[in-house]
């Protein structure tokens, strides 16, 4: 298993003869319009590039697995980039015949699909209105056998069940998204940083962090973060990569 990080949540991830291209969002910095409507703070998105060594990382993906259709999760140029090459995309069953209207080869995530166990969760990207206005957002489990079990838990906040999904299918690495992002009215849409820190104390497994410091409505800062796992004593599960690090299961 390996993480290779581009830009917020956009990575390839490795497992077995997978290299599957996570939620892409491709653009250059600052072509789409900001994301904070109100408080103060927005700016055009992406807030950086897409560092040093992408290409080589995008032309090696087998297939794309997109959690939700927000641009920061798959965009205009990531499309174009999709359909040039007539790569696989795995979605959920709600999102799957939206992109086939896109002209992408979208297909549903079944459990057996990708050559090894998978599992689709709903999970929750924000509370009450804002939450709806959201959805749908599916978090998705892979578990390849000789390979560490993954949770890439999506845009998501911290809800009852989705400590329970963790707590049944204990995951061994989980992908949660950092930036704790809010449009500035209707709360948080993505885990707080105390949310975080009870995820990671309710579970054994190691985090990869990402969506951070790439979109105008993302608060969270690389560094400040770090302080507070290390202030938790949870620093030695956590890894928070700069955009174009890798992570594998060995390292950890
Ligand atoms: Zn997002």
């Amino acid at each position: 298993m390996k993480i290779h990080h581009l830009r917020s949540a956009t990575m390839l991830l490795t497992l077995g003869e997978q290299r599957l291209l996570v939620d892409p969002m491709l653009c250059k910095a600052g072509v789409m319009p900001g994301f904070k409507l109100f408080g103060g703070g927005r700016r055009p998105n992406p807030l950086v590039s897409l560092p040093s060594g992408s290409e080589e990382a995008l032309a090696a993906a087998t297939g794309i697995l997109v959690t939700h259709r927000h641009p920061d999760h798959l965009d205009e140029d990531a499309m174009r980039w999709i359909r040039e090459r007539d790569l696989p995309v795995w979605t959920n069953p709600q999102d799957a015949p939206k992109l086939r209207k896109k002209k992408l080869d979208a297909r549903v995530l079944t459990s057996d699909a990708l050559g090894m166990h998978s599992e689709t969760i709903p999970v929750r990207h924000g509370r009450g209105l804002v939450g709806w206005l959201c959805s749908p957002v599916s978090s998705y489990f892979l578990s390849c056998p000789g390979e560490p079990k993954v949770y890439l838990t999506a845009d998501a906040v911290l809800t009852p069940e989705l400590l329970q999904t963790v707590q049944r299918l204990q995951p061994d690495v989980i992908v949660a998204p950092a930036g704790s992002a809010n449009f500035g009215w209707g709360g948080d849409i993505l885990f707080s940083v105390d949310e975080l820190v009870t995820l990671i104390q309710k579970t054994e497994s190691y985090f990869v962090l990402n969506h951070l410091e790439s979109l105008d409505h993302c608060p969270t800062q690389r560094h400040a973060l770090q302080s507070r796992m290390e202030k938790e004593g949870l620093a030695q599960r956590v890894f928070i990569p700069q955009d174009g690090q890798t992570w594998s299961w060995d390292e950890r």
